[in-house]
């Protein structure tokens, strides 16, 4: 027991560590300069610097690095030793708080979507000291954000920093009109629950789509899939559970609270949910989740999956978003409360991401969106790519009465109260929990299901805040002038429900008619990434992102561009990956194959016996016309992306690789499945569904 006491956050510089470490008075600024957001003098970030390398050395660390979160997706770290070299041949180990404070990487090799056209290539990064500086394989990283030498974000973190701030500023001004007076701030929080797959690392080395796309671009379905429902929540088989033992060991020392752990619904694929924290800090936290999971499941032979479709045929993988906003004085915003006042506060805080969802329902979808994720996103496993609030029977029906202005009048506002005080009752089992909703009330937080596994999850939270804060400031605009708040406050509720009522939805979003309802209320259905992409450079979205200091126009404008180039390049990896793998791999085993039983039935007549050969000869002539077919398939997959690689404009470019490319691969990989359906399992070249799925 003391032992997990121990080793949680040993290897985190967190408050305790710099509050037993750190001079009284450099704790206090830097404390000061984390909870404020004010600027850290040079004389003091040296001395928390030296504490810090001092407090890195005795963990094992050499080298420090700026850790930051590039357009990638992923995370990036250029590792400097502490070293510095004296006059006697020695060397002394150094690190200042300039070196803390600021990073220059070259910023040139990162997507930047044009913004390093125009400007320097030179990059920053610059110390986010809300976010505690950890030790991992031998570095002490600090988290940072990554921004041009001109100051646009080239990165995930800051525009999220942006966005929480923006946030906080709003919800105060709520917050301060309505008489809600301790709290300083207000900061959004985050739990991701983060799903994957576990397979056998001697299969994965033996195909190709699985090591250059994370996915597999060709297997026909095992004969068992999740039919039976027998893996979710299943028991942990042994290999499977020393891996997460291990995995939660090593998030528990970077001060990660990985709380959770299960099976999914799909064979081989798991969940691991933290305890939710502060928006930025749950993002990093779930960047290294990713990273050790991966690192992790390699030292036990297996290979850990993050893409959001590996296998067709079962479940893929997604991120369930936890969102809620909070008081730094620790009250949960979309917590009914116990007292009538303080749930017309929640309700006014519910309606503003009612409105806010539905406000920027387009610019939350795009967020989501992914080449992977859209294998998901309407396939009746995910949810649909439509965005919709679940709130449940009772709140719906509440916030329906006040629509309907039962309580409207100001004597009988205190008759609503009193009926909202039994609010508290709200389901939070899992009973009443709608699985087909992207978007749902989970008694005192909202659980974002479209997110997909492999993402950072800046983009879905930073739109969220954004699109949250701006409602909210319309609401405070109102408050503030209000000479009867709590009218006003009821006014708004009503207004807000009335206006975006459209977006509620408890309903199947798994059903056709959904589609059809949801096309009658107006609401958004982009089912692919590259139709969402627009969103992005859409003025309303740019305008939001700009007015909230989050995004500027030129940053929005980088980030579509990425967003595309990103879908293409993922898209003709993988069609160039097809292409490889049917040539040199499958028809080279269907020709084999072919002459195997051309060979077989000659032998057989040759002994002169009359013998039925009639299998040989169908399946010769399936095998053939098959391997025809993949032949044909193949040169035409090849020539979509001939046209496509060459087209200029990059919307037009990835919607050439949806259209065609995707679509080609897909037919392709129709006939190279019924192959292998057909083929001798000894000689088919990949190791198969079954093998993949179930050989744990
Ligand atoms: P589930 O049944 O979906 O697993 P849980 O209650 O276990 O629901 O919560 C799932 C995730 O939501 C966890 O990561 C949890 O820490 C997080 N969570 C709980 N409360 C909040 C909150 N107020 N804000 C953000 N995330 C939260
Ligand atoms: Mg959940």
């Amino acid at each position: 027991m003391s032992e997990l006491n121990e080793i949680f956050g040993s290897y985190v510089f967190n408050d305790s560590v710099m509050k037993e470490r750190l001079p009284k008075a450099t704790y206090k600024a830097l404390k000061k300069t984390i909870e404020e957001g004010k600027t850290l003098s040079p004389e003091i970030a040296d001395v928390v610097a030296s504490a810090m390398k001092d407090w890195a050395l005795e963990k094992g660390a050499t080298h420090y690095t700026h850790w930051f979160q590039p357009m990638t997706g992923i995370t990036a770290e250029k590792h400097d030793s502490f070293i510095n070299p004296t006059d006697d041949g020695k060397v002394i180990l150094e690190f200042s708080g300039k070196e803390l404070i600021k990073g220059e990487p070259d910023a040139s090799s990162f997507p930047s979507g044009g913004l390093r056209a125009t400007f320097e290539a030179r990059g920053y990064t610059a110390w986010d000291c809300t976010s505690p500086a950890f030790v991992k394989d031998g570095a002490l990283c600090i988290p940072t954000a990554f921004c041009s030498y001109n100051g646009e974000a080239l990165d995930k973190k800051t525009p999220l920093l942006r966005s929480m701030e923006a946030l906080s500023v709003q919800a105060m001004r709520v917050l301060k009109a309505i008489g809600n007076t301790t709290a300083k701030r207000v900061i959004t929080t985050v739990g991701p629950e983060q799903e994957y797959f576990l397979i056998d690392k001697n299969l994965y080395e033996k195909r190709k789509d699985l090591i250059l796309t994370g996915r597999t671009l060709f297997g026909a379905m095992a004969s068992k899939g999740q039919e039976l429902e027998d893996h979710y929540f299943g028991t942990i088989k042994e290999r499977v559970s020393s891996y997460m033992k291990e995995l939660d060991e090593e998030l528990w020392k970077l001060g990660i609270a990985a709380k959770t752990k299960h099976n999914e619904v799909a064979p081989a694929q798991h969940e691991l949910a933290p305890i939710f924290s502060t928006t930025n800090i749950a993002t990093d936290h779930n960047q290294l989740t990713m990273e050790i999971m991966k690192k992790v499941a390699l030292r036990h032979g297996l290979v850990c999956l993050l893409h959001e479709k590996p296998f067709a045929g079962v479940n893929g993988s997604g991120k369930h978003n936890n969102w809620s906003m909070a008081t730094d004085d620790g009250e949960n915003l979309l917590e009914p409360g116990k007292s009538p006042e303080s749930n017309t506060q929640f309700l006014l805080f519910l309606s503003a991401v009612i409105a806010a969802v539905d406000e920027y329902a387009g610019l939350l979808r795009l967020s989501a969106a992914s080449a992977g994720n859209d294998h998901r996103l309407g396939a009746n496993e995910a949810p649909p790519a439509i965005i919709s609030i679940f709130l449940g029977e009772q709140l719906d029906s509440i916030l329906r009465e006040i629509e309907e202005g039962k309580v409207a009048k100001a004597e009988e506002v205190s008759s609503l109260e009193i009926g909202v005080s039994t609010l508290p009752l709200l389901p939070k089992d899992a009973t009443d929990r709608n699985r087909t909703s992207p978007f749902a009330f989970t008694g005192n937080k909202f659980e974002f299901r479209m997110t997909p596994s492999a993402a950072s999850i800046s983009g879905p939270n930073f739109v969220l805040n954004t699109a949250v804060a701006e409602i909210l400031e319309g609401f405070a605009d109102r408050l503030e002038k209000a000479t009867d708040v709590q009218a006003e406050m009821i006014a708004i509720i009503k207004e807000t429900v009335k206006d975006h009522k459209r977006i509620i939805f408890n309903g199947n979003g798994y059903s056709d008619e959904w589609v059809d309802e949801a096309a009658r209320r107006g609401l958004p259905n982009l089912t692919s990434t590259v139709e969402a992409t627009k969103e992005m450079i859409k003025e309303k979205n740019m305008a939001v992102l700009e007015k909230h200091g989050v995004l500027t126009r030129e940053e929005s404008q980088s980030r579509y561009e990425i967003t595309l180039e990103n879908y293409s390049k993922t898209i003709n990896i993988e069609a160039l990956t097809s292409i490889e793998m049917v040539r040199r791999q499958i028809l080279p085993v269907a020709v084999d194959y072919a002459t195997n039983l051309a060979a077989s039935i000659n032998e057989i007549k040759a002994t002169g016996i009359e013998v039925n050969t009639s299998v040989q000869a169908d399946l010769l002539v399936s095998v053939s016309n098959l391997a025809a077919s993949i032949k044909e398939k193949v040169s035409a997959l090849e020539k979509a992306v001939k046209k496509a690689e060459v087209i200029e404009d990059s919307y037009e470019m990835a919607s050439s690789y949806r259209n065609d490319v995707f679509a080609k691969m897909n037919e392709l990989r129709e006939d190279v499945d019924t192959l292998e359906t057909i083929v001798d399992s000894e000689v088919w070249p990949l190791p198969t569904y079954s093998e993949l799925l179930f050989n744990i």
